[in-house]
């Protein structure tokens, strides 16, 4: 990939990471995870949680899930029942069992503290590239590239001109690491403000350039705004989904307190194969569990 030459600023104007970082002090959200104090194992759950989820139905969530399970250690003491039903509408349910399993990962391998090296935190269950570098980065305060879907597309227009971020690569971390800041504290700001920047303003679709602070800069612009080349984004829809069945078994299972039978889950959802379908796949997930007697329940561990 050759990357669309950016103008460069001129000698009385910051340099490119630099003038982003500006524009985070005035423009950022006060996202509760972004907070100073905020520890390592909080920004975990948040990072975790924020992966397929909005910020704003992440957030009471976020809080009820720290206050009750303030460390690793508590979080792998509680049943998977409790961590599904705690995990509540998020969605991607998947990733509370995930989670609880990396916490037992750090309760048992690091004494209960959440590791600050990112090789050490990728080798956590459920822990990726992404998520092992904004811990690093956002919760030890390490001059990391953070690289999830919002910087990809920034990087995409703004460094190499093309106006979709399209499918990872492996220079991805590279391209943003050469963006940041020489200075390590910046460098860290530098790596939560380009993910707002791409959350805010170099949003997918059309991009809110006039309010961008790179504007002057950016390929994608400097090039005249070439049309996507790839094909058209496909909104993705929800009802009638087997993740939407899913929810609605996962909802029932999630307000009863005992085992159900069958039947209470054939009322959730009027399609048999559809639901068939989606129990099985609950079952196989280590999402519900079925009793001896026949009858659904989520899993007791
Ligand atoms: S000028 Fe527009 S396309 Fe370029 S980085 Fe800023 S918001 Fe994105």
């Amino acid at each position: 990939m050759t990357s669309v030459p950016t103008r460069l600023p001129a000698p009385s104007e910051p340099a490119t990471g630099e003038a982003i970082v500006d524009w985070y002090a005035t423009a950022a959200r006060d996202l509760p995870w972004r907070r100073a104090g905020v520890d390592a194992w909080a920004v975990l759950v948040s990072e975790v949680m924020l992966q397929q989820t909005p910020v704003a139905r992440v957030e009471p969530v976020w809080r009820a899930w720290l206050d009750r399970w303030p460390t690793p250690s508590a979080l792998a003491a509680a049943s998977p029942a409790e961590v599904i039903r705690a995990w509540g509408k998020l969605g991607y349910p998947r990733r509370a069992l995930r989670l609880r399993e990396a916490a037992g990962a750090i309760a048992e391998r690091h004494g209960d503290v959440v590791p600050a090296d990112v090789a050490a935190l990728e080798a956590l269950p459920g822990v990726g590239t992404y998520t092992a570098r904004a811990v690093a980065c956002f919760g030890y305060g390490r001059r990391q590239p953070v690289v999830d879907t919002n910087v990809r597309r920034v990087v995409a227009r703004l460094v190499h001109g093309r106006a979709e971020a399209g499918t990872a690569r492996a220079a991805d971390l590279a391209d943003v690491a050469a963006l940041a800041p020489e200075d390590d504290a910046r460098a860290v700001r530098f790596s939560v403000a380009i993910m707002e920047l791409g959350a805010l303003v170099c949003v997918a679709g059309t991009p809110r350039c006039p309010a961008c602070p790179v504007r002057d800069r950016c390929a994608w612009r400097l090039t005249g705004s070439p049309a996507s080349a790839g094909p058209a984004r496909r909104v993705q829809k929800f009802a009638g989904t087997d993740r939407q069945v899913r929810g609605r078994l996962l909802d029932v299972l999630r307000a009863a307190e005992h085992p159900v039978p069958a039947a209470e889950l054939d009322a959730a959802w009027d399609d048999a194969v559809q639901r068939s379908r989606c129990l099985d796949s609950l079952l196989a997930d280590g999402l519900v569990e079925q009793t001896e007697d026949g009858r659904f329940t989520l899993p007791r561990g």
